[in-house]
């Protein structure tokens, strides 16, 4: 029990190193999807999958000038979003979650996007990390812990969780980062993940964490080699 609560302190002391670190690094973190209210957050984040967010910009002001509501959504045709949406990958199953979730704000939420976990995870293409993103970056509740593929591989780096399951990954780390500081960890981690330790070629010789962080040393490219020589002659 000695060791576990020493383990627990540890992590604590660990997270609490991070965020400073972190509010350091990146005191004004936001999302980098362009929106003006919760509904265009909610369409971003839903093109966002397996793309990326200055890819979804670039689409998204046509998309809102052409369907601003959720009720224009509802009404869209998917031959007409799939157009405007193309660019951002798998743009079929995405157009049919726009018009199947606007459909369901319409049907069931008077049109608006409920600031709710169990209710926007009702939402068709709305599971439990895009609920995160819209309540924590469009409403500021920090109902939970955004846990995408950068956080998942972030938590494991700096050893905070051994989960493989998001949900699990994101139980670990509520019970690490205060309440008040969810919102923040979960886009300043996430921009941390792209920018600095990324998935192949971590930039530990940059990263603020450096000191806190346990796989420093582990994942540090070698340093480089000699000159082999070899177009002698
Ligand atoms: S020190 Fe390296 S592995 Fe650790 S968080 Fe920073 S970039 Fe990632």
């Amino acid at each position: 029990m000695a060791g576990h609560s020493r383990s627990a302190a540890l992590l604590h002391r660990r997270t609490a190193a991070i965020l400073r670190g972190l509010h350091k690094a990146r005191p004004q973190a936001r999302v980098e999807l362009a929106y003006r209210s919760p509904f265009e957050l909610l369409v971003a984040t839903i093109l966002s999958a397996q793309c990326t967010d200055a890819r979804v910009n670039q689409v998204t002001p046509g998309l809102f000038q052409a369907f601003p509501t959720p009720s224009a959504l509802a009404g869209a045709s998917p031959a007409a979003l799939e157009g405007l949406i193309r660019s951002t990958g798998f743009f079929r199953s995405k157009a049919r979650s726009l018009v199947r979730c606007s459909q369901a704000l319409m049907d069931h939420y008077g049109g608006q996007v409920p600031a709710d976990m169990e209710a926007l995870t009702t939402l068709p293409g709305v599971g439990r990390k895009t609920a995160n993103v819209i309540l924590g970056a469009g409403f500021g509740i920090p109902a939970g812990i955004v846990v995408d593929t950068h956080m998942a591989r972030l938590a494991h780096r700096l050893g905070l969780s051994r989960q493989t399951h998001p949900v699990r990954i994101e139980r670990d780390l509520l019970g690490l980062v205060p309440k008040r500081e969810r919102i923040f960890f979960s886009i300043a981690m996430v921009l941390h993940g792209r920018y600095v330790c990324k998935a192949r070629a971590p930039r530990c010789h940059e990263c603020a964490l450096s000191a806190h962080c346990p796989s420093r040393d582990r994942l540090a490219p070698p340093p480089p080699r000699p000159h082999q020589g070899r177009d002698r002659g």
